[in-house]
């Protein structure tokens, strides 16, 4: 709002009791802004509607209304009214009661005049004014014997969205003071308006973000049901497979031409595969399920066992793993954490064109990490991973490699993944191609389980 358009400009200040009006317009202020710093609305209506009353009877106008334009339809509406006699107080919201655009609509008309220019428009005499106002504006106020007319426009966002104007039956002499509250309460409301809206849209947002997160879960419950299932049911026709295959193998074992024995050696090869595949997606679905089991786990002692039970696959492979630091203890279930350091190990070795594979295991050290964490390094001499394929890694099938190459499901790093992140831990990984790689994960030190519970 640039300026106030003064229709008769020889406005005087009262010198009443002056005092006493600026003490009433400064807690009319502050009734306003009270009431609209606890409005959580961005609806313009219902702002304008709530400081109408204080900002009609602060300067003793009899009548009010608040004048909003329904976009793009440029019409406007009544949308609060104040003082008006009763068969009048229907008409809030009830009809248009202009187009902005219309042929007896010019700014010769108070309100009108505020919107079209953004400005505060004051009439202190209808009566003597040398301005032409029309004819409509006239005879709408006339049965009223309207003599003055104060109009504010409310502006958002540069753009005039309504009007608030006061109307009085005596003249009325606006002065400085008076001027400057009505523009402090345009701004008041304008303020609001433009804050509540921006709470409503980050708090839709809010929604919207949990009710995705609701029906992700959902989602992913029902898939790991699924992968439950289907792991299990698959199970009996395989073993019926696998039973009837091995029953030919031994009935026909001399009869079978080097061909049909080769179809037989495939067909063994594919179920095994298959049992496989079935036995990892039982492992991914378990990942996520029972997670409640929290005991302390040492991880030196672990890592014995783990070395241990992958003892004939790393003699097989001439491999050799060194632990670097003592590793502290943490907190989580200790099949899982083992399933981890194995699958990570393996991969190490499997992974691997070196005449001698080496892992080393590590306490990875940053100030950034959160200290409610521990970070393990698995460092191997493999070869590598492109830099690409980081992420894709920890999908489920995702292999880099034909089978041929380098046996595998693709199952096992998903499933690390989905047990760390039962537990609010990470991986990650950095590699360069013919380097070798490092893979870095969290997991939860002692006092986690407590500073959970706070959370
Ligand atoms: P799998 O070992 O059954 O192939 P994973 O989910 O464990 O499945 O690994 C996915 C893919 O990531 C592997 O097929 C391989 O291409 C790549 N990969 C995993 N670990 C390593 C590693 N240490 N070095 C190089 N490539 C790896």
């Amino acid at each position: 709002m640039e300026s106030t358009l003064l229709v008769n400009e020889d406005a005087e200040i009262s010198n009443g009791n002056k005092l006493d009006k600026t003490f009433k317009r400064l807690k009319a202020i502050e009734d306003i802004s009270y009431t609209c710093s606890t409005l959580f609305t961005s609806d313009v209506a219902l702002a304008s509607y709530k400081v109408l009353k204080p900002f009609c009877e602060l300067s003793g106008a009899d009548y009010g209304l608040v004048f909003l334009l329904k976009n793009p339809t440029k019409q406007l509406f009544v949308e609060a009214t104040y003082g008006l006699p009763e068969e009048y107080k229907e008409i809030r919201n009830k009809e248009k009661i202009l187009t902005l655009d219309s042929e007896d609509v010019d700014d010769n008309w108070p309100s009108i005049r505020a919107i079209l220019k953004k400005q505060i428009v004051v009439v202190k005499d209808l009566d003597q004014t040398s301005m032409g106002f029309s004819k409509l504006f006239r005879d709408t106020v006339k049965p009223h014997k309207i003599r003055s007319v104060a109009a504010v426009p409310i502006v958002i966002n540069d753009k005039a969205v309504g009007v608030i104007t006061k109307y009085f039956v005596k003249p009325h002499v606006l002065d400085e003071e008076e001027l400057s509250f009505m523009k402090t309460t345009a701004n008041i409301i304008t303020s609001t308006i433009e804050r509540n809206h921006l709470l409503e849209t980050a708090k839709k947002s809010e929604r919207e973000l949990a009710q995705a997160n609701e029906i992700l879960k959902q989602v992913n419950q029902e898939l790991d049901s699924f992968v439950y299932i289907a792991s299990h049911d698959l199970r009996e026709p395989l073993r019926t497979i696998e039973s009837f295959t091995d029953i030919i193998g031994h009935k026909l074992q001399d009869r079978l031409a080097s061909e049909e024995n080769d179809y037989l050696e495939r067909i063994i090869k594919a179920t095994q595969r298959m049992r496989k595949l079935i036995e990892d997606l039982t492992h991914l679905s378990r990942a996520s399920r029972d997670v409640k089991e929290n005991e302390l786990v040492n991880l030196n002692t672990l890592l014995t066992e783990v070395q241990f039970e992958l003892t004939a696959f790393i003699q097989k492979k001439d491999a050799q793993i060194i632990v670097l630091d003592r590793l502290p203890n943490v907190i989580g279930s200790k099949g899982k954490i083992s399933s981890i350091f194995k699958n990570l190990i393996l991969n190490g070795i499997k992974f691997n064109r070196s005449l001698k594979p080496q892992i080393k295991i590590s306490l990875a050290e940053d100030i950034n990490f959160d200290p409610d964490k521990v970070c393990i390094c698995i460092e191997d001499n493999g070869i590598g991973i492109e830099e690409e394929y980081h992420n894709k890694i920890f999908g489920l099938f995702q292999r880099l490699h034909t089978n041929e190459d380098f046996e595998g499901t693709g199952a096992g790093l998903a499933i690390v993944k989905k047990i760390l992140e039962k537990y609010y831990c990470d991986i990650w990984l950095n590699s360069v191609p013919g380097k070798g790689s490092k893979f870095f994960f969290t997991l939860n030190r002692v006092n986690w389980v407590k500073a959970k519970s706070k959370r």
